[in-house]
């Protein structure tokens, strides 16, 4: 597969990363991951304005313009002769010796192409079981930063537990999964905890309430209980490699029928056509 290192496109295999890059130390940087179905970036533009609002929170300078990114992104899929791809962007604080302070550098970009990983349409149609956990993140969840170590552990004590995703609770409240946005469904109206900083705002979560409303479905971006996704009649997940897909069952408890609700199949197939 093919990768991007400052400026240049290697076989990923090729890459070394010097041992003072600072996304390798500490965890320094941003990240986005962007799907491309048949050859055309699904929200490219979206995707990369949110990795410069992430740059801007952590005090990083862009290293190329938007514009820039989205012609690097097209050569990378071109080089690399992918129709079906994710792409991977990583900006960080760039190479210096280890210090924590801000060293005077400029910043590092890398980036992979690789075939799409899709979930098959079976798992779409039977649905998927998630696993209750604390959310042990910081308060700063709108960036998409690099430190995902609380993310990494709850998914694997999900996937240890049978589970496709773990939901995380703060303070009673559902926020957000490890990797995906949570929602819940009940008596029609479509529940999800509101953009703030306890959640990163994602990409298929805007999409997807903007599919809702045009579809007369009401939205409330609010957080809800633990108590009230497992009493809910439908609950889903979103994210640029998820889509949108039904949670079926919570730890042990069964949510609505156990297969997916009406509204999570109607948004799914409202957003496969967005998709086009
Ligand atoms: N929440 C978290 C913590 C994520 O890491 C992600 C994506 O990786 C999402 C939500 C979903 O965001 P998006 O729809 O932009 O992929």
């Amino acid at each position: 597969t093919l990768a991007f290192f400052n400026g240049e496109f290697l076989p990923t295999d090729s890459l070394v990363i010097p041992i003072d890059e600072r996304g390798h130390q500490f965890g320094d940087g941003v990240y986005e991951v962007i799907k491309i179905y048949d050859g055309t970036p699904f929200l490219m533009r979206e995707h990369l304005v949110r990795l410069e609002n992430s740059a801007k929170a952590i005090r990083l300078e862009m290293p190329y313009s938007i514009e820039r990114f989205e012609e690097l992104i097209q050569e990378g899929l071109t080089r690399a002769q992918l129709r079906d791809a994710q792409v991977y962007v990583q900006i960080t604080r760039g190479i210096a010796t280890r210090l924590h302070s801000f060293p005077d550098v400029p910043p590092s970009t890398s980036m992979t192409f690789r075939p799409s990983k899709s979930l098959t349409e079976e798992t779409f149609n039977t649905g998927i079981k998630v696993a209750l956990l604390e959310d042990e993140r910081w308060y700063n969840c709108y960036i998409k930063s690099l430190n995902l170590l609380p993310n990494i552990l709850a998914k694997q004590a999900a996937a240890d537990r049978g589970c496709f995703e773990a939901v995380l609770v703060r303070d009673g409240y559902i926020t957000e999964g490890s990797s995906t946005n949570t929602y819940a469904v009940k008596d029609g109206v479509v529940y999800t905890h509101p953009a703030n900083k306890r959640i990163l705002n994602g990409i298929t979560r805007a999409a997807v309430l903007q599919v809702a409303q045009e579809s007369g479905i009401e939205v409330r971006e609010e957080a809800f209980t633990s108590e009230f996704l497992l009493a809910a009649d439908e609950a889903f997940l979103t994210s640029t490699t998820a889509e949108v897909l039904a949670i079926t069952h919570v730890d042990d408890t069964v949510i609505g029928t156990g297969t997916p609700g009406p509204v999570v199949r109607q948004l799914h197939a409202k957003f496969r056509k967005l998709i086009g």
